[in-house]
């Protein structure tokens, strides 16, 4: 197992007393590659393998030589993701691996060579008779009782029995079992391990990972306007008051002067923001001004949005942000 175990293809049972031994520490900069991947792709889920495994295909990718299992349980237990239920994984009580198939097998003997036998109606004739008894002519069958060759919308199946190979009983219902195509097992999904996978989604703790502070995020803004023109930030200007008002950041570009506020809290941002915002575009009349919202706004401060028509521009990832800030400045210069 030592190759796939990289992979994150470990049995589960080894798994999780591996999860709980661990109390290694990892560094700052692997927790944040691993967050800002989280990010990028929203949700991390598990994906199947046709070996019966799973992984955190995304994460394998990166290539961090780390245990993506253990890593993602770390980081959940240390509060920089989330996580919730994914899928459940049957998996075989013997060796507690997945790489199961499903099985036919009769109630009656135990063997595992069933046929099944359906009963079909021709349609328009209401004749009925087992499927062995209809002969087949390429893609149609042929009717036992009037001999018509009858393509699949002329025909239709009533029910269908299942027929042992061996002692030839006929049973009305098949029962789901497994076999291990590792040690042979049979077993019933009463009897096998049931095995919850997870997916993972970034935390509020891990903002800071993500180098998502007021700072960052304005360092981020300034490099993209500096691109437009001469950028200045805590940038005063006289209203029509009278009264001196700073804005955060602003860009002068094609003769157009561009004023930008930045609203970062980890809650949605508040009416009071708006309404302060607002009072500042009246004092500035004229110029183009710009709210950036981190990460979102409450309703209510929404429709205050709306109602004054402030322009804004919410972010969730610094790249959307980035890129509709390039698109705003675009279409107004
Ligand atoms: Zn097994
Ligand atoms: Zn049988
Ligand atoms: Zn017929």
């Amino acid at each position: 197992m030592s190759v796939s175990r990289k992979k994150g293809v470990v049995p589960l049972k080894e798994s999780q007393t591996e999860l709980k031994e661990t109390e290694r520490r990892y560094t700052r900069e692997l927790l944040a590659t691993v967050v800002k991947k989280v990010d990028e792709v929203q949700e991390l889920v598990p994906t199947r393998l046709p070996n019966g495994g799973f992984i955190y295909k995304e994460l394998d990718d990166m290539k961090l030589e780390e245990n993506s299992q253990v890593l993602l349980n770390y980081m959940f237990e240390h509060g920089y993701l989330e996580k919730r239920p994914s899928e459940t994984m049957l998996v075989c009580p013997v060796c507690h691996e997945g790489n199961i198939v499903p099985v036919l097998k009769c109630k009656s003997c135990g063997a595992l060579a069933i046929r099944r036998e359906r009963l079909i109606e021709h349609k328009a004739g209401g004749h009925i008779h087992p499927e062995s008894s209809f002969k087949i002519q390429g893609e149609k069958i042929v009717c036992p009782s009037c001999s018509r060759a009858l393509n699949t919308t002329e025909w239709r199946t009533l029910g269908a029995w299942f027929v042992c190979a061996e002692c030839s009983e006929r049973q009305a219902q098949m029962a789901a079992e497994f076999k291990c195509l590792k040690d042979n097992t049979l077993f019933t999904p009463v009897l096998g391990e049931f095995t919850m996978l997870y997916k993972y989604t970034v935390a509020e703790k891990s903002r800071s990972l993500l180098g998502f502070d007021e700072t960052s995020i304005a360092e981020g803004i300034v490099k993209v306007l500096s691109k437009e023109g001469e950028v200045e930030r805590n940038f005063a200007i006289k209203g029509k008051s009278g009264v001196e008002h700073v804005f955060d950041i602003a860009v002068k570009t094609s003769g157009k002067h561009f004023l930008i506020d930045v609203a970062f809290s980890n809650q949605p941002i508040d009416d009071a923001i708006v309404l302060a915002s607002f009072a500042k575009t009246f004092e500035v009349k004229g110029e183009d001004y710009l709210l950036i919202i981190w990460p979102g706004l409450t309703k209510s401060a929404q429709n205050l949005v709306d109602f004054y028509k402030i322009n804004i521009i919410q972010g969730t990832t610094l790249e959307s942000l980035n890129k509709e800030l390039e698109k705003y400045i675009e279409e107004r210069k």
